[in-house]
């Protein structure tokens, strides 16, 4: 954890030192009031189309929040698939906090079930989580990512098709809806504005 406390300069160490109501200062026992915000997550196999639908809405389309992409931390220890990634879902819910402070709510871009940041302890920092999934039609989605030529392994395409299909079939981790944006035949601009109004919906 970066924050520290005002009273006494210590480091809130730990997430469970957060709750509804504010922060405590396991060192001197100031408490100060920490406002929650909501967490949005905008997931989906890759060729879905996240990547270009990111880029549309980072241009200034919802003001209102700060779009983060997960894999600005894709090296290193962050791609450790131990327990889900638990090293990038740490990492990317203290900085969603961070910036958070400002009162602007984060979007976390980036591939990933629910339970990337359910089960961490730092989910606590976070009001209400919101999961958007951008799916496709599998014919769609295997053309774009073959279109991305042979060093998009068949592996990976396969897995991706799979994953597809399992959001589509309304599958999902800890209990969480994932709404579904269907982007076969859609522009990258239908689909940012489809995203854009679920966003200010929960905001
Ligand atoms: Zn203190």
């Amino acid at each position: 954890m970066l924050i520290l406390c005002p009273n006494c300069r210590a480091p809130v160490q730990d997430a469970r030192q957060v709750d509804e109501s504010g922060v405590v200062c396991d060192s001197c026992g100031h408490r100060w009031a920490f406002h929650r915000l909501p967490l949005f997550v905008l997931t989906g196999p890759s060729g879905s189309g996240k990547t270009s639908v990111a880029h549309r809405l980072m241009t200034g389309m919802v003001p209102e929040v700060v779009f983060v992409e997960q894999d600005l931390f894709w090296w290193g220890d962050f791609r450790d698939p131990s327990d889900d990634y638990a090293n990038l879902g740490n990492v990317c819910l203290n900085l969603a906090f961070e910036l958070a402070r400002n009162r602007r709510p984060i979007v976390l871009v980036g591939s990933c079930w629910p339970s990337r940041y359910e089960t961490r302890s730092r989910r606590r920092f976070f009001a209400e989580t919101h999961y958007v999934a951008l799916v496709s039609e599998d014919s769609v989605l295997r053309a774009r990512l073959e279109a991305r030529g042979p060093g998009y392994w068949t592996q990976a395409i396969e897995t991706m098709i799979e994953w597809n299909q399992m959001l589509r079939r309304g599958e999902t981790t800890n209990d969480k809806s994932i709404h579904l944006v269907d982007t076969t035949g859609a522009t990258v601009e239908e689909t940012a504005d489809e995203v854009r109004h679920w966003i200010r919906e929960r905001l």
